[in-house]
């Protein structure tokens, strides 16, 4: 059986968390949440990077960084995960969807500027499988209107948009470790990016349960106090333990990852030229991180066939999201500007196939060859 995905394992993983849990006895419960924090802002430029419990209090914390309100209107391609949403919609903010641009399946940056109402609060960038949305056209009608712009960033770790890696760029970044991402801290994590200096200074307080124990903590004063809202997001040392020995194996695990993509790239490329598929669009601006490979066929019908084919084979492909627009609680929540031109249609015909850093070469070659024997069987 090849599944669709194995959470990644490096096998270095095990001697930093059993050096995690010695470290208990000391009561020193956060050396690998600094060592992780300091390699993101070091190696990624970030001005200041928090490790929380998954993507999804990330984006929850964002809405708080931000101080979403009541009815405000936050804007997102509707081809994402539930969280990119749920995160606003919990702070009784009004999804505005705006159709994605089938290249990438990211929010078409040309369609934002005509959902901007009074009440627009923020942009949400989904990256999608870790390929950049055009960043600089979503920034500069943010300035224009002067809005937040959020990165969910959950998919696109070691990413890049124009040499700047992504999480980077807008007021917030969001990433994910849960175990279907590149890197994971143990099976669920996250961290936020904050590169705002104003969202910094009110940053600590929301992190830690709305207190200032953060501050207590550096100066030594005895009691830590109630000062706002906030939420237990931070992430436990375990957890960072288990993170920090993928960070240290990071460019490898990119590399395989990386060598797998194009491989696939590179082999069913002859079918894609034949019109028998489509694959994956990488814009120049971008330098990915292989995080999902798909392939686009002709319809529904064709995933169908396809899916069932792979099977036979014991080869688990899948499809991907269910656009948010087209799913139950979309009329309690949002609305969608203008017509959903691609968003259905891209997502209905699109079949993700495996790949992680477990995947070995022989059993990507298996999937490959019954692949091509779907196509000109
Ligand atoms: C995985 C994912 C999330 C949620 O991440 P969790 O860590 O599981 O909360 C959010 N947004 C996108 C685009 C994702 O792919």
């Amino acid at each position: 059986m090849i599944l669709l995905n194995i959470p990644p394992i490096f096998g270095t993983e095990i001697k930093y968390v059993n050096s995690a849990i010695l470290d208990i006895k000391f009561n020193n419960n956060n050396k690998f949440i600094q060592l992780c924090e300091n390699w993101f802002e070091s190696k990624f430029n970030f001005k200041k990077v928090f490790l929380t419990t998954s993507c999804t209090s990330s984006l929850e914390m964002a809405a708080l960084l931000i101080n979403v309100q009541s009815g405000d209107e936050i804007i997102m391609s509707s081809y994402t995960f539930v969280s990119t949403a749920n995160a606003f919609v919990l702070r009784g903010a009004v999804i505005v969807f705006v159709d994605i641009r089938p290249d990438t399946l990211n929010i078409n940056e040309n369609l934002i500027e005509q959902a901007i109402t009074k009440k627009t609060k923020a942009i949400v960038a989904v990256h999608y499988a870790g390929v950049s949305c055009d960043m600089d056209l979503i920034m500069s009608v943010a300035i224009k209107y002067n809005l937040y712009v959020i990165e969910d960033a959950a998919q696109g770790m070691m990413s890049k948009y124009k040499n700047v890696y992504l999480g980077g760029i807008g007021h917030i970044g969001c990433f994910s470790f849960h175990k279907t991402k590149n890197y994971t801290s143990g099976g669920e994590g996250g961290a936020i990016v904050i590169n705002d200096d104003l969202l910094i200074k009110r940053s600590y307080i929301i992190y830690e349960e709305g207190t200032n124990r953060s501050i207590v903590n550096s100066n030594q004063i005895n009691n830590y106090m109630w000062y706002g809202v906030g939420s237990h997001y931070f992430m436990s040392n375990l957890q960072a333990a288990y993170l920090w020995a993928q960070l240290k194996a990071s460019k490898y695990i990119y590399n395989y990852r990386m060598n797998l993509w194009n491989n696939y790239f590179s082999e069913l490329f002859y079918l894609s030229e034949n019109k028998k598929l489509e694959l994956p669009n990488i814009p120049k601006y971008c330098k990915h991180n292989a995080h999902i490979f798909y392939l686009k066929m002709k319809n529904r019908n064709k995933c169908y066939s396809l899916v069932n084919w792979l099977m036979k084979y014991k080869i688990i492909v899948s499809f991907h999201y269910v656009p948010l627009h087209t799913s139950p609680a979309a009329k309690r929540f949002s609305r969608f500007v203008n017509s959903d031109v691609y968003t259905t249609v891209e997502s209905e015909r699109l079949i993700r196939i495996p790949i992680y850093y477990n995947l070995t070469i022989d059993d990507q070659n298996i999937i490959i060859k019954y692949l091509k024997k779907f196509f000109i069987k």
